[in-house]
């Protein structure tokens, strides 16, 4: 455990029932014991830019700041990847273009940020997409290059399918379902690899999404998603609803790196 590699997925917009319902290599991997899986409940306002941030700092947005989509300024606040570099771990992101504007450089360059290979910067080696029907199967590869060139310490991984297919169809409809199972065996091509090079893989959503193709309040299609643990150990699942907030310090713990005191909630271990 002394050097535990982590990969965060975050598929962006995907709800714990259309997780539960479509992600068969994901549940199937729980059924057997090789992952855990929790109903995570989101924190407040149920939009993208606060839950990356909230993701990353272990704050919910009315702590951290971030309270809006249109808030485009860095990180104030400690994060997984400062707190990676400040313990001499490698970092990489395949990710849109908010999270480079977060961690790394605000506002972001379309050009000169798209690909980034930096070793000062808190996210070392980034490419990041700014539409957001970029295809998942694309964020993926992007995301698999990155990892088998510098082999990171923490990797962000974080396509915009569901999201996308959510907002144009409805978080109830054919076509949002369809890509959460097209999300599903994207994770069966490329986790077994992982768990190979001895990474320990979370995979979540920063929010779901309503019927109407919307999210930002408290409903609970839009506030509950899902936390899935897979590790050669996974912890121990249970059938409490873990706070979004628990889901930074629990990366770190996995990781051996001491959690700030910023973050407040205990990690997950049980
Ligand atoms: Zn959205």
């Amino acid at each position: 455990m002394a050097n535990t590699k982590m990969i965060l997925v975050i598929l962006d917009g995907l709800g714990y029932d259309a997780a539960t319902q479509e992600m068969g290599y994901m549940e199937g991997m729980v059924q057997v014991g090789k992952a855990s899986k929790w109903k995570v409940k989101t924190a407040l306002p149920s939009n993208s830019r606060p839950l990356y941030e909230t993701l990353h700092t272990g704050m919910t947005p009315i702590e951290h700041g971030v309270l809006t989509n249109d808030i485009v300024r860095l990180s104030t606040c400690d994060h997984l990847f400062s707190i990676c570099r400040a313990n001499e771990k490698t970092t990489a992101a395949a990710a849109y273009s908010w999270i480079s504007e977060l961690y790394n450089k605000s506002p972001y360059d379309s050009v000169e940020d798209r690909e980034t290979d930096d070793e000062s910067l808190n996210i070392q080696h980034g490419r990041f997409y700014e539409k957001d029907d970029y295809p998942d199967s694309e964020l993926f590869a992007d995301a698999e290059l990155l990892i088998r060139r510098h082999h990171p310490d923490y990797m962000l991984i974080h396509p915009m399918g569901c999201d996308y297919k959510g907002h144009v169809f409805g978080g109830t409809s054919d076509q949002y379902f369809h890509q959460a199972s097209k999300a599903d065996q994207l994770l069966a091509t490329y986790i077994p690899n992982w768990i190979r090079k001895d990474y320990e893989i979370f995979v979540t959503a920063d929010h779901g999404m309503d019927e109407k193709g919307s999210h930002g309040g408290t409903a609970d299609i839009v506030q509950y998603v899902p936390l899935y643990h897979v590790a050669r150990n996974p912890i121990p699942q249970s059938s409490n609803i873990i706070n979004q907030c628990s889901i930074a310090p629990t990366i770190l713990n996995r990781m051996n790196i001491d959690i700030p005191i910023a973050m407040q909630l205990p990690p997950i271990k049980t």
